[in-house]
């Protein structure tokens, strides 16, 4: 018998049901970029492409020092060292939110954090609640593992809150955590305190936990406030899910937490152990940066996140005020984290059928690209990250108005 034959190895259905729509949809866009015009990718989520951002000085010592030291070559406890545990509830309690270290579970960066928060609360064939638009990787770590997702709209015409109506009537006796992410990628919002208090009270009526993501934690522009779900709730268990990728500009770092607040006791020593044993599955993120995680909480002064705020900030609403008067764009004011959605009004773009032949001809005639927000369930809008220097901001700009005019068709009266 031959081998071709005699062997039957198949992917796993988890893995054949693993599935990230970005790379779905942006691997189907002919993106070929006008050869006369250098590309401008407004489309990354990556805020240390450019280099105009570089991370906290004490991150790059701290970890120089790290690996000489020679003391983090060894396993770290699966839910991370305990002085790591320490450093990230001093740093939740200091923005608000009284934190206890063996409430921190350390975790490969936020994307393990949730799924850790997911896993330890859904079996397959539950369901939970996730924002629409929203992050694509909670669906994704969703259905490989067989539960199912029901996606409540946020509203574009209210700075993208949660219509709350609508995420109640979603709830059913198979819901199991509702996913709340502020500030929002891809929406560039914030939730004012009263709306968090109102998306708790839905939470605390039919007794559901929380997910909040929250790897945006405090990259709010001035002079808004940040609110973290935990720092209101009386009631509601949650597990909110964070860590330093963003705002310390290290993704590639992969440092993040899932921390549990539980001031009644719902979640209690069960969910504390299941969390533990999920840790052990991988044995908890890279030791030399959980090694450093006291640094760059503590050293890190304010000083640090206002000037990266402040670049990104001044970029939003130089991009929001020059869109806002191109023809048949809509954006909406981004408060938050990197990002802004502009909506398409498709029907003065005739020739194109979707945002998607949008986005792709703004590359090959412009050499600009926009995320379609199809690539988060919300077809119509585009995203655009904020984190661009401003010269190429500025272009990007330039360019994608020109565009907007050789396109744009006044509707018939
Ligand atoms: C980037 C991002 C994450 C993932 O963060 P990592 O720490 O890089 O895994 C999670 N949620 C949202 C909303 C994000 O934008």
């Amino acid at each position: 018998m031959n081998n071709e034959t005699s062997w039957k190895v198949e992917p796993s259905v988890m893995a054949q049901n693993t599935f990230n729509p970005i790379r779905a949809i942006v691997d189907g866009m002919k993106l070929k970029p006008n050869p006369e015009k250098p590309m401008i990718p407004l489309s990354i989520g990556d805020p240390t492409v450019f280099g105009n951002l570089p991370p906290p000085d004490s991150a790059v010592t701290g970890i120089q020092e790290a690996v000489v030291s020679g003391k983090f070559n060894g396993y770290a406890p699966s839910s991370g060292y305990q002085t790591s545990r320490e450093a990230v509830a001093r740093h939740l309690t200091k923005s608000g939110t009284t934190t206890a270290p063996e409430d921190v579970f350390l975790a490969s960066g936020c994307s393990n954090a949730l799924e850790l928060a997911i896993s330890v609360l859904v079996n397959p064939g539950e369901n939970i609640l996730i924002p629409r638009p929203g992050f694509s990787l909670y669906k994704t770590l969703c259905l490989s593992q067989g539960m199912e997702v029901k996606s409540y709209n946020c509203l574009p015409e209210r700075m993208w809150e949660i219509d709350l109506n609508h995420l109640e009537s979603l709830i059913d006796e198979k819901t199991r955590a509702i996913v709340v992410v502020n500030p929002s990628n891809p929406c560039g919002s914030n939730f004012p305190k009263n709306h968090v208090k109102n998306i708790l009270a839905v939470a605390s009526k039919h007794k559901i936990p929380l997910i909040s993501d929250e790897i945006y934690a405090g990259m709010v522009f001035r002079p808004l406030e940040f609110t973290s779900c935990a720092a209101l709730s009386d009631d509601v268990p949650i597990l909110t899910c964070g860590g330093i990728s963003k705002i310390f500009l290290v993704p590639g770092w992969r440092l993040g937490w899932v921390v549990m607040h539980d001031r009644n006791n719902v979640l209690g020593q069960k969910i504390r152990n299941a969390l533990t044993c999920l840790t052990q599955r991988i044995l908890g993120p890279c030791t030399l940066v959980q090694a450093i995680l006291p640094k760059i909480l503590e050293d890190s002064d304010n000083s640090y996140m206002d000037r990266a705020i402040n670049i990104i900030q001044t970029n939003a609403e130089y991009a929001f005020s020059h869109i806002a008067n191109m023809p048949g764009l809509q954006p909406v004011t981004p408060q938050a984290a990197f990002y802004m959605m502009v909506g398409i009004s498709m029907k003065n773009f005739p020739e194109f059928k979707s945002e998607v032949e949008f986005t792709e001809a703004l590359v090959s005639e412009q050499s600009v690209f926009c995320l379609p927000a199809t690539c988060f369930d919300y077809p119509n809008y585009f995203r655009i990250v904020l984190t661009v220097p401003e010269e190429k901001l500025k272009e990007a700009m330039t360019r994608m108005e020109e565009f907007c005019k050789e396109h744009f068709v006044p509707c018939a009266a």
